[in-house]
């Protein structure tokens, strides 16, 4: 069966080849210039490479087509972010970001944004809505969480975050448009990381930010020319060459998921499996209600900082690395960078391997841990 958003990944692929003209390249041409030929009066084109570029408006078109709302692309993940809370706060805002997310979303805010006068609150995601919004001008979500695989439930705290009168934004990185719809469950603005899945081979770091409220998108789209954090043409264009598989990897890396989860959780050598598509996942009824895919994501943990090590340095196909949604299996033991999670504890990116390749090599060196 298709996921819902299949159709339209098919049409995505033929977004640009519909406009062609005899002759044109069917490839996206990279537009590497920083300036436009511009005689007489600006008539309103393109004027100068930080404010418009061939290149990135396209990958754009194309995210704004699977987001279904306007699309603003970033060079990193984080500049999306930061766009979207600059874009939203001014001095004397309090806002509220989850306490388990991406941490570097948790030190902007702490290191910039406390020191302009905003209110920075933190809650854990799986009880975000614990004690209501009032009072919040800008609440942050990020479900499922990275990298505990916490939920949150985003139509119930949208409803919520827009009767306080606050703003809703979501990083959707760990899900893409693909798996999860924010803005369809409430949400006023989508950030997420395109340099994980979306881009998919580890080559690139991208962002984007989408939303339908035309003043956050004015604010975001100067935020980026003013402030000067523009994507360059070239990772521009390995994004979206990126975008043109996802959905073929992303069905992959999901329907994978599923089958190593199940199989994980059932492994003497491994303690507490987190993948929303679990049955018993405390998140999995929430996950069905709001998630098209359950992911890519699984956490793991095992018996000690030693056997985590062990495990994902003793499997050859599994790279030991930071970050994720890439079409090489990766893994790494989140405490060495401080997060709050068990010494033990393993975030594992399923790529695009074929399944019972994949399986057979974490399950052998799963196997050969001292017990
Ligand atoms: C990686 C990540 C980011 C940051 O993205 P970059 O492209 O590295 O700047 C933000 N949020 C989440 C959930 C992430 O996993």
């Amino acid at each position: 069966m298709d996921t819902p958003t299949a159709p339209k990944a098919g049409a995505m692929l033929h977004l640009r080849g519909n406009t062609l003209s005899e002759g044109d390249p069917v490839a996206l041409p990279l537009t590497q210039s920083s300036m436009y030929h511009l005689p007489g009066d600006w008539s309103g084109g393109p004027s100068y490479g930080r404010a418009d570029n061939a290149t990135w408006e396209h990958l754009e078109h194309v995210l704004a087509y699977l987001e279904d709302a306007p699309v603003l692309a970033y060079p990193s993940g984080m500049a999306a972010i930061s766009a979207s809370l600059f874009a939203c706060v001014k001095a004397g805002s309090r806002i509220l970001i989850p306490s388990d997310g991406y941490y570097v979303t948790r030190r902007l805010s702490e290191r910039f944004l406390a020191q302009l006068g905003v209110e920075v609150d933190q809650r854990p995601s799986a009880s975000f809505a614990e004690g209501g919004f009032a009072g919040y001008d800008v609440v942050f979500a990020e479900t499922p969480s990275n990298p505990g695989l916490e939920l949150c439930d985003l139509r119930a705290v949208s409803q919520e975050v827009h009767a306080a009168g606050g703003i809703l934004i979501v990083d959707n990185t760990t899900m893409t448009p693909l798996g999860q719809r924010p803005l369809e469950l409430g949400a006023d603005v989508v950030v997420a990381s395109d340099t994980k899945a979306p881009g998919g081979h580890s080559d690139v770091l991208m962002g984007h930010l989408a939303t339908r409220n035309p003043d956050i998108l004015q604010a975001a789209r100067e935020w980026r020319q003013f402030g000067g954090g523009i994507p360059g043409p070239q990772e521009a264009w390995l994004a979206h060459r990126g975008l043109e598989t996802l959905e073929l990897r992303f069905d992959r890396m999901c329907n994978t998921a599923e089958i190593l989860a199940e199989r994980l959780a059932a492994h003497p050598k491994v303690g507490e499996v987190r993948y929303p598509g679990l049955p018993q996942d405390p998140a999995h009824a929430l996950a069905k209600r709001q998630m098209a895919r359950f992911g890519f994501l699984i956490s793991l943990t095992l018996d000690s900082a030693e056997q985590a090590d062990a495990f994902i340095n003793g499997c050859p196909l599994l790279r030991a690395a930071t970050s994720f949604g890439g079409v090489h299996s990766s893994a790494e033991r989140r405490a060495r960078w401080g997060d709050d999670v068990a010494p033990g504890f393993v975030r594992l990116s399923v790529g695009t391997e074929p399944v019972e390749e994949l399986w057979s090599a974490i399950a052998a060196s799963l196997d050969a841990l001292d017990s």
